[in-house]
């Protein structure tokens, strides 16, 4: 990493993550409304930054092909996963990222083990994938409404009373070998506090264009909050792992969550450094060749390199033998 952008986002980002094997009480350990000093619009500018940044290392990942990152986003209702995933990617090719929610499962998903349906939408090599809820729905909501565990039709071996302990481990697992496979692995928990989620509720039910948004079904869940913060904490205190850790993002403000998401998958970007591949020597002179084949086809009056003849201190215009004369274009 040779610029001192990495090492400002870094040092932004530390005080997010995780430390693997610390036990993690979510009320306790992090502030739902931390904005680390930050104004608004400095964080506007800021995002934007960080979004070109992310831009410019997609592409880069793309054309190495060699790495691929996976970014799993989990939130209570409300939380803002939906607009965090619009704001930061809103730079980045869309044919370089893939985006999957996680739903109730399907009968068929139903059908196979736990981890299938994940292992389905995996980024390939070169992508960026977004879990929009990921497996970790697994040992959240699952654990919170256990009758999710009857549905999955387990043999009973499998659902004894270690089976959240067992299923921690094998995530971490499943996990170390995507990144020793070269998937990263980064997981970013936005964590909302009761009464702001009360608020966007409340926004939800009056704006008539945010209905949709809206379910009955979220304020039955909202009455499980408690049970949700201690499966939250048991699973970051569980899952955040030297390979794979969890970043804990403060959401009450979303211009505050959406900077941070920005800086943790940048960093991440940034740990890999991706680089465009390098054309082997004899390829080079391959593509000289052709070059001057193009050139000899310039119908006269026409240069015979239009982009060279544009860029005349550019390095393609280094390789140009012959340039004629710049044509005035209006
Ligand atoms: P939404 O993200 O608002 O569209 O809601 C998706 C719903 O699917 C949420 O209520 C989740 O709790 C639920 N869900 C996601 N994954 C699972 C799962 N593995 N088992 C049961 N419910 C799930
Ligand atoms: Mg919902």
């Amino acid at each position: 990493m040779s610029d001192d952008r990495a090492e400002r986002i870094a040092e932004f980002i530390e005080p997010l993550r995780v430390a693997p094997g610390s036990t993690v009480r979510l009320e306790r350990d992090f502030d739902p409304r931390e904005k680390a000093g930050l104004k608004k619009r400095k964080a506007a500018d800021l995002l934007r930054t960080g979004v070109e940044l992310l831009a410019e290392y997609q592409s880069r990942l793309a054309a190495q092909d060699t790495y691929g990152v996976l970014l799993c986003l989990q939130a209570l209702d409300a939380g803002g996963k939906d607009g965090t995933i619009r704001h930061v990617m809103s730079g980045v090719n869309p044919q370089g990222v893939r985006v999957s929610s996680f739903k109730v499962p399907s009968s068929e998903e139903l059908d196979h083990d736990y981890l299938w349906r994940y292992a389905g939408r995996l980024p390939a090599r070169g992508e960026i994938a977004i879990f929009n809820r990921s497996h970790y729905e697994e040992v959240l909501v699952v654990r919170v409404h256990t009758e999710n565990l009857v549905r999955q039709k387990l043999p009973d071996s499998a659902r004894g009373s270690g089976v959240w302990k067992r299923r921690y481990r094998e995530i971490n697992d499943w996990e170390r070998y995507l990144v020793d496979n070269g998937f990263k692995v980064v997981k970013i928990f936005l964590n909302l506090s009761k009464e702001e989620q009360r608020a966007r509720f409340l926004k939800r039910i009056d704006l008539p264009e945010k209905n949709w948004k809206f379910s009955a079904a979220d304020v039955r869940e909202r009455r499980h909050w408690a049970e949700y913060q201690r499966a939250f904490s048991k699973m970051l205190s569980a899952t955040s792992t030297e390979w794979a850790p969890w970043y804990v993002v403060p959401a009450d403000r979303k211009w505050f969550a959406r900077l941070c998401t920005a800086a943790i998958l940048a960093h991440t970007l940034m740990d890999i450094d991706p680089q465009y591949p390098q054309m082997p020597e004899a390829a080079r002179k391959e593509l000289l060749v052709a070059k001057r084949g193009l050139e000899r086809e310039a119908p006269t009056g026409m240069p015979a390199d239009p982009y060279a003849a544009r860029h005349p201190s550019g390095r393609d215009a280094r390789t140009s033998g012959r340039r004629a004369g710049k044509k005035k274009r209006g």
